[in-house]
């Protein structure tokens, strides 16, 4: 049966392609430990910059799983009553960004499932880029989905599928092709898996009393006082099972770590470290890689708070040149590329940055940011800066050229929202107005980060799955774009 408000499959189809439905989000997971709701709200607030949209905690006391979500900031989804009614050792928590169709509250996380086997939450960061087919494949045998959150896919696939939870775990992740690393919450076990790519970053901690904790990303591991033990491998199921035991299980041989290059530039907080790598290093030594191979000369160095500051320091050691303080960030406006529409993100960029004025008059101001995805926040900042009185802004960026769309879960699937898929450096240059503009290469990156094991999809258009659907969007798009 067609639920009133359901989708058929092209409609559906049309709908992922267009990139409407993207996960780059952050979970957390609490195992065997008192007051796991409570605890897992702290690890939350240090991944909430990884989205804004909504928040959701599931716990358990060991029998009953109970879960409450809402769309905003965690601080606005929950207090401490809604908490208190979170019993139990168990929990596992998301914080969630969308775009603006898919922000709908059925999309919220963790997703509850209520199966003959046994209840389960789920909660995941990625994009399943075979989910359309999946979803037409399972809906024609009858599931019935709420949302489009591929959290909803992977619950179906998994109660599909034959054998004990972790076999049908297995099975149901042979399935997928594509970017996602999620966490799953029975009433007193908890898994975590990553794709066979690695492409999304997920980490194991341990609690000086016993028990785990699995994060998105290692910042929130500090919060709650856990030491870091272990990344999931790419193609890893972690089975954290009664009396604190641990058991990993490979649901294929055929992997490779692709970890996404985007998580060190932009996405992950700089004191997280990803697959060994410090995100703060990582940036600080790409921004000495941008001054290496300097042919302008300039007075002064700033960065674009905060993503940027890290490569701004980087490029003042490097260069000589003083690191200032030249934008200021008020506090209280959020990540402006995490609003939803494009009227929201200019007024974001507007509200979010002042330039300061006593420090760049008169001055060549080296300005660095970490990426140029539609332009939108550089065009902004080169003007806030001229009429601040600079003299001249080159503007450095710490990551390669974004020419292709992702399909990997991060928010930027269409040609036409990349400026440098459209238009030549110079071109951008100018669209900015800038006095000169630099991108890092591919090579100065992959060697500033210390590792070739990462995702570059998005910089030189090879992608390191098949593409399924999109593959052919992607033929089309690219095709117009030709023209
Ligand atoms: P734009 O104004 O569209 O060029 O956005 C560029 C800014 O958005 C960069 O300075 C980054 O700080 C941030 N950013 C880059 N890539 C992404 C992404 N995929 N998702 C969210 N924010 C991003
Ligand atoms: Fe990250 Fe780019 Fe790969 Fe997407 S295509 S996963 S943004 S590196």
């Amino acid at each position: 049966m067609k639920k009133e408000n359901s989708m058929d499959f092209t409609e559906e189809k049309e709908y992922f392609l267009s990139g409407k439905i993207n996960e780059e989000c952050g979970c957390f997971g609490l195992f065997n430990v008192a007051d796991a709701a409570s605890l897992s709200y702290f690890g939350l607030h240090a991944l909430q910059h990884r989205g804004q949209e909504a928040a959701g905690i599931a716990a358990s006391d060991g029998e009953t799983i109970r879960t409450y979500k809402g769309k905003g900031l965690l601080t606005e989804v929950f207090n401490n009553d809604i908490i208190a009614s979170l019993p139990g050792r168990y929990a596992l928590g998301h914080v969630r960004y969308s775009k603006a169709d898919a922000n709908q509250i059925e999309n919220a996380q963790p997703i509850m499932v209520r199966a003959h086997m046994g209840h389960f939450a789920v909660a995941h960061n990625g994009q399943i880029v075979n989910a359309p087919e999946l979803k037409k494949e399972l809906e024609d045998k009858g599931s019935i989905f709420q949302g489009v959150s591929d959290s909803e896919l992977i619950a179906h696939l998994i109660q599909r599928e034959e054998g004990t939870f972790v076999e049908k775990i297995i099975k149901a992740c042979r399935r997928f092709e594509g970017a996602f690393a999620f966490v799953i919450m029975t009433k007193d076990c908890m898994y975590a898996i990553r794709d066979k790519n690695g492409l999304r970053p997920l980490a194991i901690a341990t609690l000086p009393d016993g028990g785990y904790c699995i994060s998105s990303e290692t910042c929130a591991f500090d919060i709650v006082g856990a030491t870091y033990l272990k990344d999931v491998e790419p193609g890893e199921v972690v089975r954290l099972a009664k009396d604190d035991v641990m058991k990993t299980f490979h649901y294929t041989e055929h992997t490779q770590k692709k970890m996404c290059a985007m998580e060190y530039i932009y996405f992950a907080r700089p004191d997280s470290n990803i697959d060994g790598v410090n995100v703060h290093t990582a940036r600080r030594i790409s921004g000495r890689y941008l001054a290496k191979t300097e042919d302008v000369e300039g007075d002064i160095v700033i960065g674009v708070p905060d993503s940027s500051l890290s490569a701004a320091i980087g490029y003042s050691e490097e260069s000589g040149l003083p690191y200032e303080i030249g934008l200021i960030k008020n506090r209280y406006v959020g990540r402006t590329f995490i609003q939803p529409t494009q009227k929201q993100r200019e007024r974001g960029v507007r509200m979010k940055l002042s330039a300061v004025s006593s420090i760049v008059k008169g001055k060549r101001v080296f300005m660095i940011d970490d990426s140029i995805v539609r332009g939108t926040t550089s065009k902004r900042i080169v003007q806030l800066l001229k009429e601040a009185g600079a003299t001249e802004v080159h503007v450095r960026i710490g990551s390669p050229a974004l020419t292709h769309p992702c399909f990997y879960g991060v928010d930027t699937s269409t040609y036409d929202e990349l400026i440098s898929a459209r238009l030549n450096e110079e071109e951008v240059r100018k669209y900015i107005g800038a006095d000169s503009l630099r991108f890092l290469t591919i090579e100065q990156m992959k060697e500033a980060f210390g590792t070739d094991d990462l995702c570059t999809s998005c910089f030189n258009g090879q992608y390191c799955t098949s593409l399924y659907s999109y593959g052919t969007i992607l033929e089309e798009e690219k095709k117009a774009h030709e023209q």
